[in-house]
């Protein structure tokens, strides 16, 4: 008996797999597809300053709608995207269309909000990135200066010379950069103090569990110190609480971003939020 049920859990694992297979390389196909399409679309996240509770920055973050899937989520297209290096072509859609916006909320009166823009190491490694870059901002006439590019931790310490070397390249041209998914990726400290960067983003890991968690309090302080005594700025990722923002804003960090203060939303309901003057409170 034992043994039939074995053999019988085992086909219905694999019916999953393969189930799961399947799914994944359909999407595949329609992803190869999905900018001819128009299947992608941009949200943006608010960014707040502790200081002011004000709204200094949004993040651009990548969505995809399809009439055959519906709405696929980021957890799920994205990892295609990146192993199928079709990320490369889209992240330049995605800095085309950020840079359209920039302009479009620049008409309707929101003339000094800055986006970041996530950037995968294979983008960054093409060695027409920095021209490209340059390109899309100049076609557009955005102000470099409202564009920061956000590299995970991870990627950076792949290629760190590499990457220093292109980084430094876009902050000569105006662009800023912050250091994204900080603390998952085993930053050596000597490249860390290399990098051109302006902003530590804490990584959400280590935000969910203050301020019960006394081990990640101590990290995420240690973090805090870490950056200002870098010269950067930092930026907690995921908050959700006030009891996280209330610890945040105790121990110095500058900005934070998350569902507390808003979801990722629409271009309409950014406009929405700095028009109204929307302030984080504690
Ligand atoms: P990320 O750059 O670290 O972006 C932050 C992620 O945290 C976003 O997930 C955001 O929706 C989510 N988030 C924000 N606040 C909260 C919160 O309070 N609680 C929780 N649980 N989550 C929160 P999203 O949009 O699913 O994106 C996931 C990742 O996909 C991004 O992580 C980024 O690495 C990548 N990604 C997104 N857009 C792009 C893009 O245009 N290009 C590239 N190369 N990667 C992108
Ligand atoms: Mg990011
Ligand atoms: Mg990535
Ligand atoms: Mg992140």
């Amino acid at each position: 008996y034992g043994k039939k049920k074995g053999k019988k859990m085992f086909v219905i694992f694999n019916e999953e797999l393969r189930l799961k297979e399947e799914k994944r390389i359909k999407l595949t196909e329609i992803l190869k597809k999905s900018l001819e399409n128009g299947d992608f679309y941009l949200v943006y996240q608010p960014i707040a300053s502790l200081k002011t509770g004000k709204v200094v920055s949004v993040e651009a973050l990548l969505r995809m709608k399809n009439d055959e899937l519906g709405e696929v989520p980021p957890s799920e297209f994205i990892p295609i995207l990146e192993e199928t290096g079709l990320i490369r072509e889209v992240g330049y859609w995605v800095l085309s269309e950020v840079c359209k916006q920039i302009n479009v909320w620049s008409e309707r009166g929101i003339k000094d909000i800055s986006v970041s823009v996530n950037v995968d190491i294979q983008q960054l490694l093409d060695k027409n990135f920095v021209q490209n870059v340059e390109s899309i901002l100049n076609d557009s006439g955005v102000n470099p200066e409202k564009i920061k590019i956000e590299i995970t931790e991870s990627e950076a310490m792949k290629f760190p010379d590499i990457v220093i070397d292109v980084l430094s390249r876009l902050t000569d041209f105006g662009i800023e950069i912050a250091i994204d998914d900080f603390g998952t990726g085993y930053s050596s400290l000597s490249y860390l103090k290399l990098m051109p960067l302006s902003y530590i983003k804490i990584d959400r890991a280590f935000i969910k569990n203050i301020p019960t968690d006394k081990d990640d309090n101590i990290l995420v302080l240690s973090i805090v110190n870490l950056a200002k005594s870098l010269g950067l700025k930092t930026i907690a990722e995921g908050v959700e609480e006030r009891v996280q923002l209330l610890f945040l804003k105790e121990i110095g960090c500058d900005y934070i971003q998350g569902y507390y203060f808003s979801r990722p939303v629409l271009p309409d309901e950014i406009e929405e939020i700095i028009k109204t003057g929307k302030t984080v409170q504690a």
